[in-house]
């Protein structure tokens, strides 16, 4: 029976006690999940000298050559590994945008690789509300955003977008050049007075040969491993250098010691047993929706509404994006481009004398093809599909949305439900429109949009605010849970407000930025000296448990 809202949910009974486990291990710093937060931060730790884990859920995504099959990826859902979600009002069931992998969803992310601007940061206030301040400026993210980039080997290019903030240092690769049909998109909107860029990207494919390589990446892994996914770039180098990678392993819940504020061990089920793992530091990265989730049902007597809550805002605030998906078609014009998603406009991005408040992003899909459109029209037959994505160009608009309390995620009956009521769309309408006369002007005079639902929750974030305050966040300015003193978040689950940008290079610069918080707190914030063994580090990276591209 759906609840009103998400206030009505009950707290969850209290939890009997957790059955002797299989197996304990034991290591320094534990670290759920390993996408774009929890890669980042195990790249950033691999030399501290602690011995790190890796706790993941999913496992290794195959490279295979299914990899670049849209029949595959789209229409049998090859990939897709994530539990079944519902809506919390409605009690309707969906499959989430979310993957269970080694680099989570960075394994099929499209690479767009910008900074969030430094108005970001600060408090603005939009047609429908205030987006917040962040409890850290621009400037304060500045170097490890530089860090980030030459991690993530980003191309772009300063000095094209001039709502691009300042930079430390130039971008480490060059931009990636449009396409020709791109470029004359690009032509056109510069004749009509406006100021497209070069997106930043973190694909290698910068030659005609590796674009053809990549022309399927935006949605699906990268066969030839061209795209900086956190596997590759992060989680990969972090186990060479010694960290340890535990995979097929979802944690199911923290437990809090005696002294009510130190996390003294995650529980995990891994092959049907269940696995205790103590460390002196827990680091949660395993997405916005599963951080919370976990937060939540890690409940216990002494703290009825889950760990970290005492202002009850974990699970609430989510926010995801408005987003459309922009589809203009020249019926006398074949589109050729491989990979479109080069292109980037920002010119309405922040509030300005044609628009009293913030509209949003412009910015290119990879390439829709005909298996993509088949998803959502099903009953349009494949060669006008075809047809239709042969002349297209695809392009991917977004809006700020506002953190609002009463949207969110509870646990219901072990289940995750998403509370999400849109909001601040007119601005998002605004956009709409406005790109529909640059692209109409541009000879595309056939468009198709579509406001994106429940289900495409890519850009998640907001879970576990972080701020000063711990009666209005969850997380200290540093990530670190107000109520906790061992455990820090570092997926985008921190997110004070959700921009209008892609988010995957902010979650990877702050992640950097706390793990130096925690190096700089000394070996005993992340040391357990009466460790005496440590069998994280002999856990093999790939366990041969089933079927590896089911997870759960
Ligand atoms: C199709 C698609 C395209 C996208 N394109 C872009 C883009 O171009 N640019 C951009 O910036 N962003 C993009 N994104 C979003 C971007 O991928 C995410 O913002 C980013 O990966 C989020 O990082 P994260 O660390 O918060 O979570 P994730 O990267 O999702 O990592 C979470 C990890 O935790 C694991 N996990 C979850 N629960 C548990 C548990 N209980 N126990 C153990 N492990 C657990 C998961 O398996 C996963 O590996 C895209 C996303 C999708 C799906």
């Amino acid at each position: 029976m759906p609840y009103k809202n998400i206030d009505d949910v009950p707290l969850p009974p209290n939890p009997a006690a957790a059955p002797p486990p299989d197996e304990v291990i034991q290591t320094d710093v534990a670290i759920i999940g390993s996408g774009m937060g929890g890669g980042a931060m195990a790249y950033a730790l691999k030399d501290s000298g602690a011995k790190v884990l890796v706790i993941e859920r999913g496992h290794r995504l195959p490279a295979e050559p299914q990899n670049s099959d849209l029949d595959e990826v789209y229409l049998k859902g090859r990939y897709k590994n994530a539990d079944t979600w519902f809506n919390g009002r409605t009690g309707e069931s969906f499959k989430p945008g979310v993957y269970y992998w080694v680099g989570g969803n960075t394994k099929v992310y499209g690479a767009c690789l910008p900074r969030f601007r430094a108005s970001d940061f600060e408090e603005t206030r939009h047609a429908e509300g205030i987006s917040p301040a962040w409890p850290f400026s621009y400037a304060d993210l500045e170097p490890y955003y530089t860090r980030a980039e030459k991690l993530f080997k980003v191309r772009g290019q300063i000095g094209e977008d001039p709502t691009e903030p300042s930079h430390s240092e130039a971008y480490p690769y060059p931009a990636l050049d449009h396409e020709p049909a791109i470029q004359a998109l690009a032509d056109s909107l510069r004749s009509q007075g406006l100021h497209p860029f070069r997106m930043a990207n973190g694909l290698d494919a910068d030659t005609p040969e590796k674009r053809a390589l990549c022309a399927t990446s935006d949605g699906a892994p990268n066969e030839a491993g061209l795209k900086s996914d956190a596997e590759k770039v992060a989680i990969d180098p972090a186990l060479e250098a010694g960290v340890a990678l535990m995979t097929g392993a979802k944690v199911t819940r923290l437990v809090l010691g005696a002294d009510g504020r130190t996390v003294v061990a995650a529980l995990a089920e891994r092959g049907g047993k269940l696995i205790r793992i103590e460390a002196a530091t827990f680091i949660l990265a395993a997405g916005a929706v599963n951080s919370a989730a976990l937060l939540l049902r890690s409940a216990t007597g002494e703290h009825p509404r889950g760990l970290a809550n005492s202002s009850g805002l974990v699970g609430r605030n989510y926010m995801v994006h408005n987003s459309t998906f922009f589809i203009g078609i020249n019926p006398f014009k074949l589109n050729r481009t491989l990979w479109q998603k080069t292109l980037g406009l920002n010119d309405w991005y922040e509030a300005g004398p044609s628009n009293p408040y913030p509209l949003g992003n412009l910015q290119m899909l990879g390439k829709l093809r005909a298996s993509m459109l088949k998803m959502a029209r099903a009953w349009v037959p494949n060669p006008i599909l075809k047809a239709m994505s042969d002349r297209s160009i695809d392009i991917y608009l977004t809006t700020e949305d506002l953190p609002r309390r009463s949207n969110g995620v509870s646990v219901v009956d072990g289940k995750i439900h998403i509370w999400w009521e849109p909001n601040n769309l007119e601005p998002h309408a605004e956009l709409v429109r406005r790109v529909r006369r640059a692209v109409r002007k541009a000879g595309y005079p056939v468009i198709f949009t579509e406001r994106m639902g429940i289900e495409t929750n890519s850009h998640q974030c907001g879970t576990a605010v972080a701020g000063r305050d711990p009666r209005t966040s969850v997380l200290n300015p540093d990530c670190r849970a107000h109520d906790l003193d061992n455990l820090w978040v570092v997926d985008s689950s921190y997110f004070p407000s959700s921009a209008a940008l892609n988010p995957a290079l902010t979650i990877a610069a702050n992640a950097l930025r706390v793990a130096d918080t925690i190096l700089a707190a000394g070996k005993d914030a992340v040391e357990v000296s009466t460790h005496g063994k440590q069998s994280a580090k002999s856990s093999p990276d790939r366990e041969n448990l089933p079927d590896p591209r089911h997870a759960d």
